[in-house]
This record gives C-alpha cells, structure tokens and sequence, in this order.
C-alpha cells in the first residue's frame, strides 16, 4: 500500500492537485501503519504537519519529482535526535565509567545489564556488574546467574539491605580494580513510586553515574510517554533501552518516550538471551515498525553471531574457499541462524518477507520447518554429516556406501529415538519429520 502510494506521488511532473491528493494518501498511509504500531496520535499528526509543510514547498519548487525520501530534512530522524545519539556515551578503555540502568520491575533491566555487559566487553573493554537491587527476592542469584554465564564479575550482597551502601561498595570496589565500565543494576516497583524515585536519587548521589540508563518495556505501548516522563524528573536519564521487542511488541510507544523526554534510544532488547540486543538507529528503526524491512540490522546482527565465535566462522571461510562443503556445515550454518533469535526477528529485517511467510502463522510454519531441518540433521550417522550429501542419492552403483549408511543407521536409530523423547519443546509437527518431509529438506 505505501509502495503503491508513494509512487504515485513520484509519477506527477508537476505539483497539481493529483499530486497534492496523492502526497495526502501517502501520508495517511504511513499515519496509520504508525498509529497501527502504538505511536502517539498527537506525535503522529505532528509529524505529519512537519512533512507537509517540508515537502510542499519542495515540490512546488521542484516542479517536478518526489522528495519524500530527502536525507537531510527526514522528520522523524531529525538532527536534534541524531546529535543527541552521538553524545550518548561511548565508553573509552582506562576510564572507570559508571552506567545507572533505572526502571519500573519486569521492564529488563537485570537482563539488560548483562546484554550490554557483554556488549563492550566484547568489544575490549574490561566490565563488571553491580547488584542494587535489595527489594526483590532473589534479585542478587538472578544478576549472579546472568553474570557467571556472560563471564562478567559482579558484586552484590545477600546480608545488606541498604542499596545505596551496596552500589557504592561495588562501584569503589571495580574503580579500584580499573574496570572500564561498572554498570549498577537497581530494582523496580509495580508503579512509579515516590519511594523507588527517593531510592534512585539517593543512589545517583553515591556513586555519580557517567549515565543513567532508562529501561523501557516495548510492549507498554502508550503507556511510555508518562512513564518516561516521570523517571526524566527523578533520574534525568541520559540514554533509553528498549525491551522487549521480538515478538508482538510494536515499539511505537518507545518514539513516544523519545519525543516526551528529548532522549535518545541507544538499544534495542530483542530477546531473552544474551547476544539479543541491537543498536538502535532511527531509519531502519522506523522502516521496521512500516513493515518495510532492516537490512542492516540484519548485516550487524550476522556480525554479531561471527563476532560470537569467530574462530568458527573463519573455519568455515576456509573450507569454502577450498571449495568443501558438508552436510555438516550446513548443519552448523542451520545452527547459527536458528541461535540469531526467532525467526520472525530476522524476518521483519528483511523487506517483504513477512507478508511473504503469511504473516505470524507462517512465520511459524518456516520455524517449525527450520526445527524439523534440524531433526533430520540430528538423527544423520557420522558418515553423512561429514559427505557432502551425495550419497543421499541411493545411487545402485554406490551399493557399498549404501550398506554402510544403512548398518550405521540402525546402531544409531534407537539412541535418537531416546534423544528426541529427553527434548521440551518438541512441537508436535517437529516429531513427524521421519515420514516423508525430505523433500523439504
Ligand atoms: P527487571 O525487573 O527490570 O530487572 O527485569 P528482568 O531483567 O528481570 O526481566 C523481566 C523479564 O523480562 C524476564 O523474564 C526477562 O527474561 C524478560 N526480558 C527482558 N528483556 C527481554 C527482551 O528483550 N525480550 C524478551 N522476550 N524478554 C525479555
Ligand atoms: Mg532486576
């Protein structure tokens, strides 16, 4: 539909009134897919006057063209957002910064904190975990957990209950120790409380935060816009963190947080484990939530993955490049992609793809092939994952390799059989892929 109407635009030489109706119709489109995504209607008509008001003009002194793609006058990635990305914070080796992350329970924070810890910590930087939350039960075992798995060191206390003597305990602590990069978990309420903003301010009094990170669920949807506004004026948050946005949360409500607080959102929460955070950046942020698609979200997330094990991936180039290529690899290769997230996160980078799949239904029919790929590749003998699927083929003359396949198979069907039974989350469409899905494979 947006496709449709934006070409419509761009097929007027002159500025008359079809193409006047035509700019409307592109405009009513993209207010409404937005409106669809949670943005605030008061934000969505605003954006729409600053449009008409830029591209009028524009066309009447073009006579000619569209120009609803100009780069420098794009209203929703403005130059005051895109100043206030570069002064979000940066951290540098050799300077222990302090990160503050604040926001309501349940919103991400302690899931975010060791995202964003292995986020630099990949990228040199020597960071550690404080844990301030003494108001909820088993918030400390949580962090502890989160960190010995992302291999960050934490500090934290399961005696103290004072959260402003346990954040500046830590935060001397890893100063002393030249850590780079101390990020202080603190804990939530149900609702914005004077008490949880009390608590919050007395921390930032301690430990002096470099920045203060607001959490935000992406899922709150309307809801943002107060909410942001309310932790601005306790905690005067530098930087937002979307959460949250895999699946069905439509993250508009999150531009409204944005436009409330004149903050930037430096990332994006798109899953539970630890490699699921993205940077934000508003284009591609905006074209998602449009439904037209994120390539290079979708080239950073592969980096991402390679970055992960790069050993593996160097392998892997290596093989290729001698032209090898086993069942194996493909296995791997499978491997990879099902580890970069739900499929629909990468579906939704790539334009069109969706709406290809068949909306949510489809995407789950690709998940469950995926899985069932993956079964197949799981119940192999040794011999085949490492052949490079030739000898799938039954050729008569290969009867030898035939036999072999064959003899190895029987050892090994009854261990899979065990295997698959052990497994949680096999889908009742996963378990039938021994009766006649190879075709798919
Ligand atoms: P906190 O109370 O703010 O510390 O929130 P937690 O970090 O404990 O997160 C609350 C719940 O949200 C946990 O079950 C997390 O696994 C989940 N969660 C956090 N971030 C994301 C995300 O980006 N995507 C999804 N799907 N779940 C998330
Ligand atoms: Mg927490």
């Amino acid at each position: 539909r947006l496709t449709a109407a934006i070409s419509s635009v761009s097929g007027h030489s002159a500025l008359d009134e079809q193409a006047s109706l035509a700019l409307d119709a592109v405009l009513k489109s993209v207010s409404a897919a937005l409106l669809e995504s949670d943005v605030n209607v008061a934000l969505v008509k605003r954006t729409r006057d600053r449009v008409k008001k830029q591209v009028l003009p524009q066309l009447e002194e073009l006579q000619a063209k569209s120009t609803s793609a100009n780069q420098d006058h794009d209203p929703l990635a403005g130059n005051k957002a895109k100043q206030l990305i570069h002064k979000a914070m940066q951290p540098v080796k050799g300077k222990s910064q302090v990160i503050m992350m604040v926001g309501l329970q349940g919103a991400g924070k302690t899931t975010t904190c060791t995202k964003l810890a292995t986020h630099y910590q990949r990228r040199g930087l020597k960071v550690a975990l404080v844990c301030a939350d003494t108001f909820r039960a088993g918030a400390f075992d949580q962090l502890k957990q989160n960190a010995t798995r992302a291999k960050v060191p934490f500090f934290g206390s399961y005696t103290e209950t004072d959260p402003v003597s346990i954040s500046l305990q830590g935060v001397q602590k890893f100063r002393a120790e030249r850590f780079d990069v101390i990020i202080v978990d603190t804990s939530g309420r149900h609702r914005q409380e004077t008490e949880l903003f009390h608590e919050m301010e007395q921390i930032q009094d301690a430990v002096e935060p470099d920045m203060t990170v607001l959490v935000l669920d992406g899922a709150i949807g309307q809801a943002a816009e107060a909410q942001s506004r309310a932790f601005k004026e306790a905690s005067n948050f530098g930087a937002i963190i979307v959460t949250k946005l895999d699946g069905h949360a439509k993250g508009g409500g999150a531009i409204s947080a944005v436009a409330a607080t004149s903050t930037p959102i430096i990332f994006l929460g798109v899953g539970e484990h630890l490699h699921d955070l993205e940077k934000f950046s508003p284009r591609p942020f905006v074209s998602k939530l449009l439904g037209m698609g994120d390539m290079q979200g979708l080239v950073e997330r592969a980096q991402e993955m390679a970055l992960a094990d790069p050993a593996r991936q160097e392998n892997m180039m290596k093989k290729l490049e001698k032209g090898e290529f086993t069942v194996r690899d493909l296995k791997d290769q499978l491997q990879t992609v099902m580890n970069m997230g739900p499929l629909s996160n990468l579906t939704s980078m790539i334009p069109g793809m969706s709406d290809m799949l068949g909306g949510a239904g489809g995407e789950g029919e690709a998940a469950r092939r995926m899985k069932r790929v993956a079964f197949i590749f799981d119940s192999m003998t040794t011999a085949e994952l490492d052949s490079d699927g030739s000898m799938f083929r039954d050729d008569p003359k290969d009867k030898k390799a035939i036999e072999a396949r064959d003899k190895d198979k029987k050892g090994k069907g009854k261990e899979v059989a065990a295997k698959s039974k052990g497994k949680e989350n096999v889908s009742p469409a996963a378990g039938d892929s021994s009766d006649g899905d190879s075709d798919e494979a």
